[in-house]
Order: C-alpha cells, then structure tokens, then sequence
C-alpha cells in the first residue's frame, strides 16, 4: 500500500511538473491546469457578492433564507465549494463523467483545494477524506468512480489521507435524476453505512455535485451516527435553485 501510495505521489509531481493544455480553452500551462483566465471564469461565482448560506453554500435570494437547510436540519457542519454548477465549469464536470477525462479530477480538486485551503476555521490536519460512494450501476458504466478520483487528487493536495474503503452502499436506488426533493431525501436515509473506522475523526465527505444536498446530509447522518467527531462536505460544484429540475 505505502509502495502504490508513493508511486501515485511521484507520478503526481512529475505531472504537476509536466506542460499540459488547460482543458478549456487549451493554453498550454503547468500540469494541465486551467489558464487563469478559464479559472476565473468557472470560479466567477463564488467571487460574486450574493450572500450564501453559511451551511450548505447554496447562493440564497434577497431574503437570505435556505430552503435547503429549511427542509431539513443539516448533519453536516458546513460545506465547502469550489464552483457554482453552471457554464463553463460545467464542462469539467461533462468531461469527467461523460468523457472520462480522469485528468481533469486533478484539475477539479486542484480548484476545490484552494477554497478549503481559504475556509474557516481551518481543518484538522487529520481529517478523513471520503467519497461519496458510486451507484454499481455508474461504476459499471464509466469504470470510475468520479468522487473517489476527486478525493485521491485533494487527499495529495491537502496532505491529508483519503479513504474508499469506510463508506459504502446497502443497496441500489433509482438514479436520483429522475427522483424529486422528496423522494431524494428519503432514499438518502438508510441507503448509505459507514464503518467504525471514523469513531472520534473529523471527517469530509467528497463529492462531484452537490444538489439539494439530501445525499451529502443522509451520509453525514450516517457518518455521525458512526462516531465522528465533525463532518463536513467538499463539493466541486453547487447546483444553484435556478439550475435545479426539481
Ligand atoms: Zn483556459
Ligand atoms: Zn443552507
């Protein structure tokens, strides 16, 4: 394990070092990163002067209330972001799951490291990573699980270690695209368990897209249920109401 682990680490810093093109526009920059231009364009966002819950980081209207976190009392402690999920980070995101660029999760987290790298209060420097776990059904479909790349990629940026082998799936639901808020918020509910591994643990919970955040909330449920001594979320992208279909 200690062998693959540095293996993993040596190619990542031979990447880090290597030219590549950003996988926007296709500058050549370092490591394969986005141009600064690109990333200030899929990060604008959050840069925007819209107030934002301080839970679930959902942008909120004129009256700052959360329907998020109002349809429910959130198991999470606060969530951390890298982007809203809308044009052109969303195409990230397409090139990740649909085109299965894998490269582009190290651009993702890379994104996703500067913004938990600027939250307070700052981490503990042991916090477990762990991602989200993938449907067999998507597994089976792409080969990958987009989170768990994601979460290997931040677990190197931050320093900190990532684990895939503490939660996991008690059975298969209905793709949640095709499920409304309530119907996600229930399934959300004893779909996921957790191991004893996160007993007294500050723990993150790692995902690609964070909608209503039922899933993220059911885990956190769970992941407390299990011990954990604090649980916060890291998500790349943040659906924002307008976006929603729900
Ligand atoms: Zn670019
Ligand atoms: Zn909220």
């Amino acid at each position: 394990m200690a062998h693959r682990t540095s293996l993993r680490e040596w190619f990542g810093a031979i990447l880090a070092c290597c030219p590549g093109d950003c996988p926007l526009c296709g500058t050549r920059t370092s490591g394969g990163l986005l141009c600064p231009d690109c990333e200030l364009e899929v990060c604008r966002s959050l840069f925007a002067m819209t107030p934002r819950c301080v839970c679930c980081a959902l942008v909120l209207d004129r009256h700052g209330d959360c329907p998020d976190c109002r349809a429910r009392q959130p198991h999470y402690d606060r969530v951390i972001v890298a982007f809203d999920y809308a044009f052109p980070g969303t195409l990230l995101i397409h090139q990740l799951k649909r085109q299965r660029r894998l490269l582009v999760a190290r651009v993702l987290s890379s994104l996703l490291a500067h913004q938990v790298q600027a939250g307070f209060p700052a981490l503990a420097n042991d916090t477990m990573l762990l991602p989200v776990p993938a449907s067999r059904n998507s597994l089976r479909e792409r080969g990958f699980s987009p989170a768990a790349e994601i979460a290997r990629h931040l677990g190197h940026a931050l320093r900190l270690p990532c684990r895939t082998d503490v939660l996991f799936r008690h059975h298969e639901s209905a793709p949640q695209k095709q499920q409304g808020r309530q119907q996600r918020l229930a399934g959300a509910l004893g779909l996921y368990g957790c191991s004893r591994a996160v007993a007294g643990c500050d723990v993150a919970l790692v995902d690609d897209v964070m909608t209503t955040g039922a899933t993220l909330d059911g885990i956190a449920a769970v992941v407390r249920q299990a011990g954990a001594r604090s649980v916060c979320g890291f998500v790349v992208a943040r659906t924002p109401l307008r976006g929603r279909t729900d």
